[in-house]
């Protein structure tokens, strides 16, 4: 939004003084037409300015209170409230920063910080700074575990995340080996989990190889 016109910051003024009320904290607290606070987003003023019969700007009434008393708002960032009021529209109250900063300030930025396992129960594995189109970039937490349950649906068609018995606590292979102590190999996936593998399997595909090598040697000679 570019600063705001003379005619516009007449309107402005006029509409949050008539909506806003002053609160012993200093806060200029909205009392105009507001969205539902919902579990994971607060509520916030609506401020739809419209000169004549021209075209309605509808923002936020802190940002609308931004631009008239601190000036413009740099391309992609939020007004954040650093008296987390989020109806209040006293400038002194406000700071532009980028999307990712107001993150930072968040308290779900906190309590995400301090999971340590997924919503499923897995632990997690490091975290990884993900980059989606048009989306923040922040760092994410990615379950290796839950991974590898959508994997294995989506090869499973019909079947549910209940359904997904780890391979550690399988008790034959797929092909049908009974997973003894004597028939099994323990090794390490590559998300970090103790792998098991069937060491009957195992034989028939070295020997396979085994096979293969022959077969082009042969051809070689
Ligand atoms: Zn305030
Ligand atoms: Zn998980
Ligand atoms: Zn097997």
């Amino acid at each position: 939004m570019n600063t705001l016109a003379n005619d516009l910051r007449a309107l402005v003024q006029q509409r949050l003084i008539a909506k806003t009320r002053i609160e012993p904290s200093g806060c200029w607290v909205w009392t105009g037409v507001r969205t539902r606070a919902r579990p994971t987003s607060h509520e916030y003023g609506v401020l739809g300015i419209r000169i004549g019969v021209g075209k309605m700007h509808t923002s936020a009434p802190h940002r609308w209170s931004y631009l008239l008393f601190v000036g413009d708002i740099p391309h992609k960032y939020q007004v954040d409230h650093l008296c987390k009021n989020t109806l209040c529209c006293n400038p002194a109250h406000l700071e532009a920063v980028t999307a990712l900063e107001n993150l930072r300030r968040s308290r779900v930025w906190e309590v995400n910080r301090s999971k340590t396992h997924c919503p499923a129960g897995h632990p997690y594995g490091k975290p990884v700074l993900r980059t989606a189109k048009g989306r923040v970039n922040v760092p994410a937490r990615d379950c290796p575990r839950c991974g590898l349950v959508r994997k294995w649906i989506k090869r499973n068609p019909g079947k549910t995340a209940a359904d997904y018995v780890p391979r550690a606590e399988r008790t034959h292979c797929k092909h049908g080996h009974e997973m003894t102590d004597a028939n099994t190999i323990i090794g390490m996936a590559s998300d970090g989990y103790l792998k098991r593998s069937c060491r009957e399997c195992v034989n028939v595909r070295a020997r396979e190889y085994q096979r293969l090598l022959r077969a082009s040697g042969k051809k070689k000679r």
